[in-house]
């Protein structure tokens, strides 16, 4: 069981699950050469997948292309099933950065077989997250700076306004299959620019009014 802490408060989370959307900006999209989804895409990471920060990814022995996709984290803070979209955001307790570390080798297997993504996406140190910045301090979530650098090196930039499915859209569809209950987070799927990263590496995830997330890789 992982816990997260809402800045500015003495309020932690527990994690319960970690329910993640792929396909949400049109141009990572096009560069994976995938087609734009009509329902959303969803896949869940376990709560002991959840590293944080300074902590290190752990790429495991099974892969050779382990790849960053940094995105806007939504943490919930209270229960929610069948939540309309106009209700929404009532459901939304903070904000943070998360790294969806994929093993795209693996997971491009997976996918030619048509299997589940598990093994790509939900191994240990695979969802690193940042503290969380309480919802009512960030105006709009839709329009942040989003972005990660490699060692020095610039390699995703981009802003949420990219987004193609909003939160509230997002929390109302996901609602509709799982029930969100306070501590579980959505990570919004990752903008372009997504590549590999190898032991030694220095990874440093950054979203505009949110701070950033530091992880190792070995
Ligand atoms: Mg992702």
């Amino acid at each position: 069981m992982h816990t997260v802490r809402l800045t500015g408060s003495h309020k932690t989370y527990r994690v319960g699950k970690v329910v993640c959307l792929a396909r949400n900006y049109s141009e990572h999209i096009r560069e994976l050469g995938n087609e734009v989804p009509e329902k959303p895409v969803l896949f869940i990471k376990p709560s002991s997948s959840i590293i944080g920060q300074k902590e290190t990814v752990v790429i495991p022995l099974y892969s050779n292309e382990c790849h960053h996709e940094v995105e806007l984290a939504v943490l919930i803070g209270k229960w929610g099933r069948n939540i309309p979209e106009e209700n929404a955001m009532a459901h939304v307790a903070g904000y943070g950065v998360a790294l969806d570390m994929t093993l795209r080798d693996v997971q491009a297997e997976l996918k030619k077989k048509g299997l589940p993504w598990e093994a790509a996406k939900a191994f240990d140190t695979s969802c690193p997250l940042s503290d969380f910045v309480p919802a009512d301090r960030i105006a709009d979530p839709h329009r942040l700076r989003i972005s990660l650098k490699v060692n020095s090196e610039l390699r995703q930039d981009s802003s949420t306004a990219c987004m193609m499915r909003r939160i509230p859209a997002i929390i109302s569809e996901i609602s509709a299959m799982f029930t969100l209950e306070q501590g579980d987070v959505i990570l919004t799927g990752t903008p372009e620019g997504v590549g590999p990263v190898a032991a030694g590496d220095q990874l440093t995830a950054e979203i505009e009014g949110l701070g950033s997330l530091e992880v190792s890789v070995r």
